[in-house]
């Protein structure tokens, strides 16, 4: 398990944290989510043991990062943003250090090193110094000596930064696989990331928590929640009735792809009324959809409702 109780780090008169709760058990991969500067960087480098928090306290399972540093960084899997320090050395003797360092040895650290070589497809850089790697492949054995000693708890910044669509989905697949038991926590600005691998996310800004919950919890918040869109050639009479519906908050049509989302009032349903007014129109309808709502529409409101707070203040 990885939890924050009132997690704060103050720089002088900043708070870049501020009194951050997190809870994240076996079975759960949370998403990080904040503009640039939000604060999520420095609350992961404070939950791995790298940066002292200047209040409150953070756990991994069940160990105290700063009373108990050796444990809690022992059950920790930590991916940090950039690239891996010892850019000299190969990516075989980079890895083999970090095994040796997690106390890896013998054959079943020779095994473990083998699999999360081949799982990040490493085999044709092995010889390669890390200096001369791509930044995917820099990225690729940076998360391989995250995962080597099979932590319970994980904390990855940014995991798919760089990767090509490939290797994307190969990090997703064993970033799910590898949630069945264990306490994760995935840092991103993809948001297409979050409903591809994470079942919570908490979003911060101006270093405060300012919305948690499941992906479909957020996601029913968002304006889009219930709306129907359509995609339709000739629909512009239809459109203009469907604005007309008791139902009908708002119809808005999209200047690039002409897609057409239909907005319902509080409490309304508009997909019946609208399904029916498009057929009573024959309208030809290529494409229709309800929406669950969009991430990126809570997203851009919460954290625009923290900063207008913050300047408020
Ligand atoms: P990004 O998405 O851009 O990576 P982030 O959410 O990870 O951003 P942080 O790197 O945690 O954000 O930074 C949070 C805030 O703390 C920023 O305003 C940053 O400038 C500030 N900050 C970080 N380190 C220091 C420091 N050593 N001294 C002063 N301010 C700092």
């Amino acid at each position: 398990m990885i939890e924050t109780e009132q997690l704060g780090k103050r720089y002088g008169a900043f708070d870049a944290v501020a009194g951050v709760d997190l809870r994240v058990v076996p079975g759960q991969v949370l998403a990080l989510l904040g503009p640039n500067g939000a604060g999520k960087t420095t609350t992961m480098r404070m939950i791995a043991g790298y940066l002292r928090p200047t209040s409150g306290v953070a756990r991994v399972c069940g160990h105290d990062v700063v009373r108990a540093p050796v444990r809690a960084r022992r059950a920790l899997g930590y991916l940090p943003d950039g690239a891996p320090a010892y850019g000299e050395s190969s990516v075989a003797e980079f890895l083999a250090f970090a095994a040796r360092v997690r106390g890896l040895r013998g054959v079943s650290g020779a095994r473990r090193m083998d699999e999360m070589v081949e799982r990040l497809e490493l085999q044709p850089v092995l010889a390669q110094t890390i200096d001369t790697l791509s930044k995917g492949y820099r990225r690729r054995v940076c998360l391989a000596q995250a995962l080597l000693h099979d932590p319970p708890a994980l904390m990855l910044d940014e995991p798919t930064d760089g990767l090509d669509p490939n290797q994307q989905r190969e990090v997703h697949a064993l970033i799910r696989a590898m949630a069945r038991d264990r306490a994760i926590i995935v840092s991103t600005h993809a948001l297409d990331e979050v409903r591809a691998i994470c079942n919570r996310v908490a979003i911060l800004a101006r270093g405060r928590l300012c919305a948690e919950g499941t992906p479909a919890e957020l996601e029913r918040q968002s304006r889009y929640h219930r709306a129907v869109s359509f995609r339709a050639p000739a629909s512009a009479l239809a459109c203009e009735l469907i604005g007309r519906l008791p139902e009908v908050d708002s119809v808005v049509t999209d200047p690039v792809d002409g897609r057409v989302t239909v907005f319902p009032r509080e409490g309304q349903q508009v997909f019946g009324p609208v399904t029916r007014l498009l057929e009573a129109q024959r309208v030809r309808v290529d494409e229709l959809q309800l929406e669950r709502g969009r991430l990126e529409d809570v997203f851009r409101r919460v954290t625009a409702d923290a900063t207008d707070l913050a300047s408020a203040a």
